[in-house]
């Protein structure tokens, strides 16, 4: 079982690009404890939370306490609980690296790279690219796998090949980047294009460094890669079953993009889940979409993802378009690489998805 729990609203960063409407809101330990328990009564033998913000390191204290009361309960289960955080960094410190080798905490760190000045600044405006400069190295001492997460605006698209060899240059083994997908983000065709050259760039830098001692893994192509080849879709939705978000003051969603929608609340972390609006949001996501009905991508591509879909178009079955180009350029780019590495026989590849 897992949540998403949606610490705060809060943040300490401005970036250009956020969709997060800020507020002094947090989730308090009441609340934390009951989502906890929540989890636990299901029974499952393996657990994790997603602590999401906001800014999630300003919740710290309560990160500290949620996680001793889980590994308590847990201890008496006998299972696997694990932690995922994405932060922006900016309050990373060794106190809480050790914390987070203790209970099991896997960080992502959002980072945009030769961009983090531009895009990514405070509330005065200030860039960040050095403030962030002695958590990278604190992080990847501590978790030298950590992910970078990058996002990439319409007006700064060709810089995304490069901000992803910074990253690589910087020590991220593993990179991944999303598109801004405000509706007002102002992507065209033209960036769009940039977008598509850039996926290639990015191709030919993963494929340079393919076999060597430290690859570099940029999870979107990694995973249209793997879907391809084991024949599988490149993410498992189960929307509202597989990972539940819960609000601040304990209410419970199908999704992060669903929060505060009444429409789609499913219950509350003092009372329970309502199971009969879980089946029921659950198997309405399940409807094709008709635009994608013979698609030869369909299998993997994200147009199933309700949570971006309904966000964008109002709509869990409708696409936007902006999505489905995306997709687009980032399959044709990760077939190119793999179609390259098969033909020269990249023993990494090789020995990964054999003959
Ligand atoms: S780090 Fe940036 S994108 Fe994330 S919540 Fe704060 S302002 Fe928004
Ligand atoms: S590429 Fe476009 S049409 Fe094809 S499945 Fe994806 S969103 Fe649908
Ligand atoms: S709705 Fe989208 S973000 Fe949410 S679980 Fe499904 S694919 Fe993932």
């Amino acid at each position: 079982m897992n949540f998403t729990l949606h610490l705060t609203a809060d943040c300490n960063l401005n970036c250009v690009y956020c969709y997060e409407k800020h507020s002094s809101l947090r989730m308090d330990m009441q609340t934390a404890i009951a989502a906890c328990d929540l989890m636990f009564s299901f029974g499952h033998k393996k657990n994790g939370f997603s602590l999401f913000g906001g800014e999630p390191l300003l919740c710290r204290s309560l990160i500290e306490r949620l996680t001793a009361y889980a590994a308590e309960r847990n201890k008496a289960l006998g299972g696997e609980l694990s932690y995922k955080l994405t932060t922006n960094g900016v309050l990373l410190d060794e106190e809480f690296l050790q914390l987070a080798d203790d209970r099991n905490i896997e960080i992502a760190l959002s980072h945009d790279g030769l961009l983090q000045d531009i895009q990514r600044v405070d509330k005065a405006g200030r860039g960040t690219a050095e403030r962030l400069e002695p958590k990278i190295d604190l992080l990847l001492r501590r978790q030298p796998d950590a992910v970078a997460m990058l996002t990439v605006i319409p007006q700064h698209v060709e810089r995304l090949a490069e901000s992803v060899e910074w990253l690589y240059r910087r020590g991220f083994s593993r990179v991944n980047s999303a598109i801004d997908m405000r509706p007002d983000a102002g992507w065209d065709d033209a960036s769009m294009e940039k977008l598509a050259a850039e996926y290639f760039k990015i191709a030919d830098l993963m494929e340079a460094h393919y076999d060597s001692a430290r690859p570099l893994r940029y999870l979107n192509f990694t995973s249209k890669i793997a879907a391809r080849l084991e024949d599988r879709p490149c993410i498992e939705c189960r929307l509202g079953i597989k990972q539940p978000s819960i609000a601040p003051d304990g209410r419970i969603y199908p999704c992060n993009q669903f929060l505060n929608n009444e429409e789609f609340l499913m219950g509350d972390v003092f009372c329970g889940i309502d199971a009969e609006k879980q089946r029921r949001i659950f198997e309405e996501s399940l409807k094709a979409e008709d635009t994608c009905v013979g698609c030869s991508l369909e299998k993997r591509c994200r147009h199933h993802c309700a949570c971006l879909n309904h966000s964008l178009t109002g709509n869990m079955h409708e696409v936007p378009p902006v999505q489905c180009m995306e997709e687009q350029a980032v399959i044709l780019a990760a077939d190119a690489l793999a179609a390259r590495l098969y033909e020269k026989k990249s023993p990494r590849f090789m020995s990964s998805y054999g003959e």
